[in-house]
């Protein structure tokens, strides 16, 4: 679970990471008594999930208040890849003479928690990661010992000559450390990490993603979720029992068991057509899943086809097909629907569906070049091989 930066930012202050001087805004008259009451000059910056901020006008500078208006209006509303800005945070604008990298996050090589940092902080970060990634500096941080003055140390030395500023990390990196275990973070990031005219080191960015599986005991944080569209319906499907992740192909499926979702989904591909979603609707016999999963499916404008793929074993054909039928007398469908059903009360399955109009086909070979064939708007892709049999 990703939060934004002010959020982050609210964290760092409990654990006494300095931070600037910040409120949140939504209007631009909020922007411009904002900036009266921290006075000038003040940082508006776009508060969305997502990073390159700066990039993309995002942040913006103002050294008067009617600055600070105007560069409201522009970034509210704003559409920073996708994200529309819905708030600014004015930030007490602050000279500075450094910008470093620094960040925890886990490593799966090391088994551990890596802290990165880097003395090429700033909004050039990520080009720095891909062609001179030698300038960003990795420490594993071994689980057992922590982040030890020792350790935090080394890493301060490696971007400061001062001792006074190498004192000032010390500290700031173990408060980092611990703030990343006590809130099970999976990213904590400060970029840039600023060097102010004052001396002093000081975070003007703040970067916090979480591990979803850990929310359930970070009650605090998870109340700051902010789930997208795409997110919230993965979220109700979970609440129905279904599986479901949205990609952006055309053909949606419905498939029982997350490796027969997956192999389905390798199979559209494999014949030239792209999947609009994975969706496991699970093992138990249950008509009403089908009708949620239908639903679910439907919703997406994209979907030119359903292709549903269920083998039998715990769950029942008869079930399934029982649940589609229903599924086609309660909703408006005008798209076509391929069924491929094996396994478990296979036969008495079919003989449900035999008066609909569904396409039926016996493989998921079939079923997958069936769907792409009647898929209107699919990309008409040469298929890899044109006999195959799976
Ligand atoms: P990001 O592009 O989404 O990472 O947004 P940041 O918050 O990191 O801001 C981008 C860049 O704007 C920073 O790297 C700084 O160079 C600059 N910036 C941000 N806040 C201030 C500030 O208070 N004073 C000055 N002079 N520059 C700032
Ligand atoms: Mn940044």
């Amino acid at each position: 679970m990703k939060i934004h930066e002010f959020q982050a930012k609210e964290i760092f202050s409990r654990y006494t990471i300095p931070v600037t001087r910040e409120i949140l805004c939504f209007t631009p008259a909020e922007v411009t008594s904002a900036t009266e009451t921290l006075g000038l000059p003040v940082v508006v910056k776009a508060q969305v999930l997502t990073g390159g901020r700066g990039k993309a006008g995002g942040v913006k500078l103002a050294r008067t208040i009617d600055d600070a208006t105007q560069a409201a209006h522009q970034i509210l509303g704003m559409d920073i890849k996708g994200y529309m800005v819905e708030k600014v945070l004015v930030a007490q604008g602050v000279k500075f003479s450094a910008e470093f990298y620094v960040g925890l996050t886990i490593d799966r090589k090391t088994k551990s928690v890596i802290f990165m940092a880097s003395k090429e902080g700033g909004v050039e970060i990520e080009e720095v990661a891909k062609n001179t990634p030698e300038a960003i500096l990795k420490f594993p941080i071994d689980a057992d010992l922590g982040m030890t003055p020792f350790m935090a140390r080394k890493i301060a030395f490696a971007l400061f000559n001062d001792f006074n500023l190498v004192k000032q990390a010390t500290t700031l990196f173990q408060k980092l450390y611990t703030m990343f275990l006590e809130t099970d973070a999976s990213l904590a990031e400060i970029n840039p990490l600023v060097l102010t005219d004052e001396g002093n080191l000081l975070a003007l960015d703040g970067k916090m993603t979480f591990d979803d599986n850990a929310l359930f005991r970070q009650k605090e944080i998870a109340a700051l979720n902010e789930p997208t569209e795409d997110e919230q319906k993965e979220i109700s499907a979970k609440e129905k029992g279904l599986t479901y992740i949205r990609l952006d192909g055309s053909i949606g499926c419905m498939v029982n068991g997350a490796g027969l979702a997956m192999a389905t989904m390798d199979l559209i591909k494999y014949y030239g057509g792209s999947p609009a979603n994975f969706l496991d609707i699970g093992g138990s016999s249950n008509p009403q899943k089908v009708i949620d999963a239908m639903n679910l499916l439907l919703s997406d404008k994209h979907v030119k086809v359903v292709m549903i793929n269920i083998f039998g074993g715990i769950t029942r054909c008869d079930d399934v097909a029982r649940g589609l039928i229903s599924a086609l007398s309660q909703l408006k469908i005008d798209i076509p629907i391929v069924v491929r059903l094996a396994g478990t009360n296979s036969k008495e399955g079919l003989e449900i569906i035999k008066q609909s109009n569904l396409t039926v086909v016996e493989t998921m070979s079939e079923a997958a070049q069936k769907a792409i064939s009647l898929c209107k708007d699919c990309a008409k892709q040469a298929p890899y091989l044109s006999s195959i049999s799976i």
